[in-house]
């Protein structure tokens, strides 16, 4: 499978803008080729275009090579970037699971490229086969997201590799949550791969939503390609600290993960006893969707009560659901204690 065949062909022809910092690499005594200010060390100069050294941290840690990690301002940056390189607007299409992240297609929208759902089934799992299906020739993409968002359950690895294997366009997985899941996950699987496209974030149990960080894992031709289009100092300086720091105390994020993983638990029992609760659905995430009789009901007296959840009732399958995220103890008790009251 040839990535380039894929391209669209503006992308694939594409001569890059070629900043100072891609010119000359390395150490100097006198920069004097960028028009910095040589004055206000350290934040006068343009930060590494490609993050080397974050992506260093995080190839130790998530055991893929450096070379085969794009860094993009949150995930929203290389789930834009993978239409604008592989999607004609108007002409290619893309496929996706239904309910999932709405990303997806909002960048979908932006980019004026078709987007096709395909229904998740009654264990929120996904077929290879329907997927294939609908797509035809005009496919570049196809969008999986495990554990899914707001399901919360992880998708069939099976089904995952028989995509892979059979499509002859681009597979996403979304990995956001794969953190708080039992499952392995494909970042290990990216060599057997060419046309997997993983992403995973530092919004979640990470724990840094705010610097806005989010990783794609892909060949080495995907990489390029996404770095090709990227603005050139996509990841500001702050943001590079700030995630050095935090890949240097991951022990922090174990931690965090083994604490949130238990208080999930407690939740889901805790939820179990209402009688308002319908249903509870499997979660693989740090996040619970649940079944109640009026969602918005329940969503309005939370409100009230200045406690905020997800309301779904409006999203496929999710008719009378809310997405609970699992908080402290603290927070999760004052939730159950005034659930008790509705
Ligand atoms: C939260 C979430 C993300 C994270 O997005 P960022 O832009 O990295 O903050 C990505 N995918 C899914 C499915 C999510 O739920």
């Amino acid at each position: 499978m040839d990535i380039k065949n894929l391209l669209r062909k503006n992308i694939a022809e594409l001569q890059p803008y070629s900043c100072a910092r891609d010119e000359f690499k390395g150490e100097a005594s006198v920069y004097l080729d960028a028009n910095e200010n040589p004055y206000n060390a350290p934040y006068n100069r343009y930060p590494d275009p490609l993050q080397w050294k974050v992506k260093e941290a995080i190839s130790e840690i998530k055991h893929v090579p450096a070379t085969n990690i794009f860094l993009g301002n949150g995930s929203d940056e290389p789930i834009d970037l993978l239409y604008r390189a592989f999607c004609e607007p108007r002409i290619d299409n893309v496929v996706a699971i239904e309910p999932t992240y709405g990303m997806y297609k909002v960048c979908a929208n932006i980019n004026d490229i078709e987007y096709r759902k395909v229904l998740l089934n009654n264990s929120f799992d996904f077929s290879a086969d329907e997927m294939l299906q609908t797509a035809d020739e005009k496919t570049k993409l196809m969008w999986l997201c495990s554990p899914n968002n707001p399901t919360g359950n992880s998708l069939n690895q099976d089904e995952i590799a028989k995509l892979l294997k059979n499509f002859m366009g681009i597979v996403v997985v979304d990995e956001a949550y794969i953190d708080f899941s039992s499952q392995p996950g494909f970042a290990t699987k990216l060599h057997e791969f060419p046309n997997l496209v993983i992403l995973q974030t530092f919004s979640k149990a990470w724990g840094s939503a705010a610097i806005r960080l989010g990783m794609a894992f892909a060949s080495v031709e995907i990489v390029q390609v996404l770095n090709k289009i990227k603005y050139p100092y996509n990841i500001n300086i702050l943001t590079q600290k700030q995630a050095l720091k935090a890949l240097q105390e991951k022990e922090q994020v174990s931690n965090w993960v083994q604490a949130l993983i238990s208080e999930r638990a407690w939740l889901t029992d805790e939820l179990q006893k209402l009688d308002i609760i319908k249903h509870i659905y499997p979660t693989d995430a740090n996040f619970v969707l649940v079944k109640v009789d009026d969602a918005n009901a329940v969503y309005q007296y939370l409100v009230n009560k200045s406690i905020i959840v997800r309301n779904r009732n409006t999203v496929s399958l999710c008719l009378g659901c809310i997405r609970i995220t699992v908080g402290t103890r603290e927070e999760n008790e004052v939730l159950i204690k005034n659930l008790k009251g509705f």
